[in-house]
């Protein structure tokens, strides 16, 4: 009997056709969520790497030894490049690491690990303490650490960043330090901003005092030790770096679902793990938060290493360093727009410049709009006020890849004309704009004002539909062709509300019967 009722072919061409909906992860038109190196045999390589591993449990390294193999060398490869090797002459501690489903992942387990030890050596340790740990971090610290927080029960007590460089002062982060503190957070560099934190003097305050330190390098791990020019050090040459994480499936090319989390000492790493024998099953350890787990992501990310080795990244580097050059030149003379701060590594933001007459100014909301019309995806960053009431601009996120460099000088003259064509318009106003919806809701303004995050499924689909991004109970999603607008209700509409409906949103995507799902046939 012939199992499959349908050909793979054909099922397979159905999804070639659903793919052809999505934004092209190759060829440099998509500046973010997509690290294309270029490079075609090395995704070949990828995909033969993780087809061989396709069957395997990544659950357990001592039944698959290759997992445990590959992720030897994975860690290694890592911890050479980051600086984090040492004999044990140095009198430093061996750094140990972990490989992950993804930069989340790895900042997650950073947390719940630096938690860990602040709980062993703050109650435990006879001190008794029971409050909240907190976890001090730079505004433009990347969302995962939000959400670590959030899961793992810590305070986050966010630092102001300079709205200027977009980096924060050391002296505010060292300002926060007290005992109660179990992690701080810095990145190399910051995702909205590309600033590269000042590590060096915070962490060698978080050593004196014996608070951890991660540096999130998810974007930066495997690029900035290639970078073709001289950074301050940040990585863990720094004895006050006690774990770093550094996304593979970012600059090291690999396909979605592999990271790694390098950390300073092994008995803090131990912290990192869950076991557990209480239970009338296989004794648990899980260095990670998935129990089985796939091992192709790990299994393509250590043929690229292999394949690429330190002059293959170093070229492949080299080409998004040129690249970001290239768009940095392009944009610094395009009028009425700036690029925030010193950006380092192979991404920018770009901002509208204050410093010019309104008619003269670019808005970097229209100029992405207008840029995905034709046919370049940047992503829109909003506004917001920070804690001290300063402000960091809207801005535009460009994430570049070794492919960037072949379409450099395509993309400069789309920027350029972009901004001909917006330059003068002036920002979306988030308030008139609310004001509007809210006075073509069913129940008019005060309805929007009784709107509050504990709206229930349907009422957040009500509202999302009254706000034309939602088709209806269905739940059909139109994102409009100008996303302007929808990063101004994200500045203005409260921030509770923007996230409940945003969470309805994609909620809806992935219900079934939305016309956007393809149904597998009875
Ligand atoms: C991408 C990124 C993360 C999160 O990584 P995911 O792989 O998307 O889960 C964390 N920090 C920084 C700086 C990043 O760029």
């Amino acid at each position: 009997m012939n199992l499959l009722r349908r050909e793979a072919a054909d099922i397979l061409a159905e999804i070639a056709a659903l793919r052809a909906a999505d934004a092209p992860t190759h060829g440099g038109r998509v500046l973010s969520y997509v690290y294309d190196s270029g490079v075609a045999e090395l995704d070949e390589l990828a995909a033969g790497a993780a087809r061989l591993m396709q069957p395997v449990n990544g659950l357990d390294p001592t039944t698959f030894t290759s997992v445990a193999a590959m992720e030897a060398g994975v860690v290694g490869f890592a911890r050479r490049i980051l600086h984090g090797e040492s004999d044990g002459s140095d009198g430093a501690e061996v750094v140990v690491g972990s490989v992950t489903s993804g930069g989340t992942e790895s900042c997650m387990l950073a947390v719940k690990a630096a938690r860990d030890v602040w709980r062993a050596a703050n109650r435990a340790g006879g001190a008794g303490d029971t409050r909240a740990p907190r976890l001090v971090a730079p505004t433009t610290a990347h969302a995962a650490f939000h959400k670590a927080a959030e899961y793992f029960g810590l305070r986050l007590d966010l630092v102001p960043v300079d709205p200027a460089g977009g980096a924060p002062e050391a002296a505010a982060v060292v300002d926060r330090l007290d005992d109660d503190v179990a992690l701080v957070v810095l990145s190399a560099p910051s995702y909205p901003f590309a600033a590269l934190d000042p590590i060096e003097e915070i962490a060698a305050n978080c050593a004196e005092r014996g608070i951890a330190l991660h540096v999130d390098a998810c974007i930066g791990g495997f690029a900035l030790p290639f970078w073709p020019q001289r950074l301050r050090t940040w990585d863990l040459r720094l004895p006050g770096v006690t774990s770093l994480s550094a996304d593979l499936h970012k600059y090291g090319y690999a396909p979605k679902g592999v990271s790694v989390l390098l950390t300073r000492g092994r008995d803090r790493q131990r912290h990192q793990y869950f076991a557990t024998t209480g239970w009338p099953g296989y004794p648990v350890v899980n260095p990670t938060m998935a129990g089985s787990k796939p091992a192709g992501p790990l299994a393509a990310a250590w043929a690229i290493i292999h394949a690429l080795g330190d002059s293959g990244f170093t070229e492949l580097t080299g080409r998004s360093a040129r690249a970001t050059s290239v768009l940095r030149r392009a944009i610094d003379g395009i009028d009425g727009l700036r690029i925030v701060g010193e950006p380092v590594g192979p991404l920018l933001a770009v901002a509208a410049d204050e410093g010019v007459a309104q008619e003269l100014r670019v808005d970097p909301h229209h100029w992405a709009d207008a840029l995905r019309t034709a046919g370049w995806q940047l992503q829109l960053q909003p506004g917001m006020v920070q804690a001290d009431g300063t402000t960091l601009p809207p801005t535009t996120h460009l994430t570049v890849t070794p492919v960037t460099e072949s379409v450099a000088g395509e993309l400069s003259g789309a920027l350029v004309a972009a901004a001909d064509a917006v330059r003068g318009v002036p920002p979306v106003d988030g308030a008139v704009l609310v004001a509007e919806l809210a006075a073509g809701l069913p129940g008019g303004p005060a309805a929007l004002a009784a709107a509050s995050a504990d709206l229930d499924s349907d009422a957040a689909a009500d509202l999302l539909a009254a706000f034309g991004l939602l088709g209806g109970h269905a739940g059909t999603v139109a994102l409009p062709a100008r996303l302007a607008p929808v990063l101004a209700l994200v500045e203005t509409l409260p921030a509770p509300l923007t996230e409940r409906l945003l969470v309805e949103l994609l909620a809806r995507v992935v219900e079934p019967g939305g016309s956007q799902a393809s149904r597998p046939s009875r």
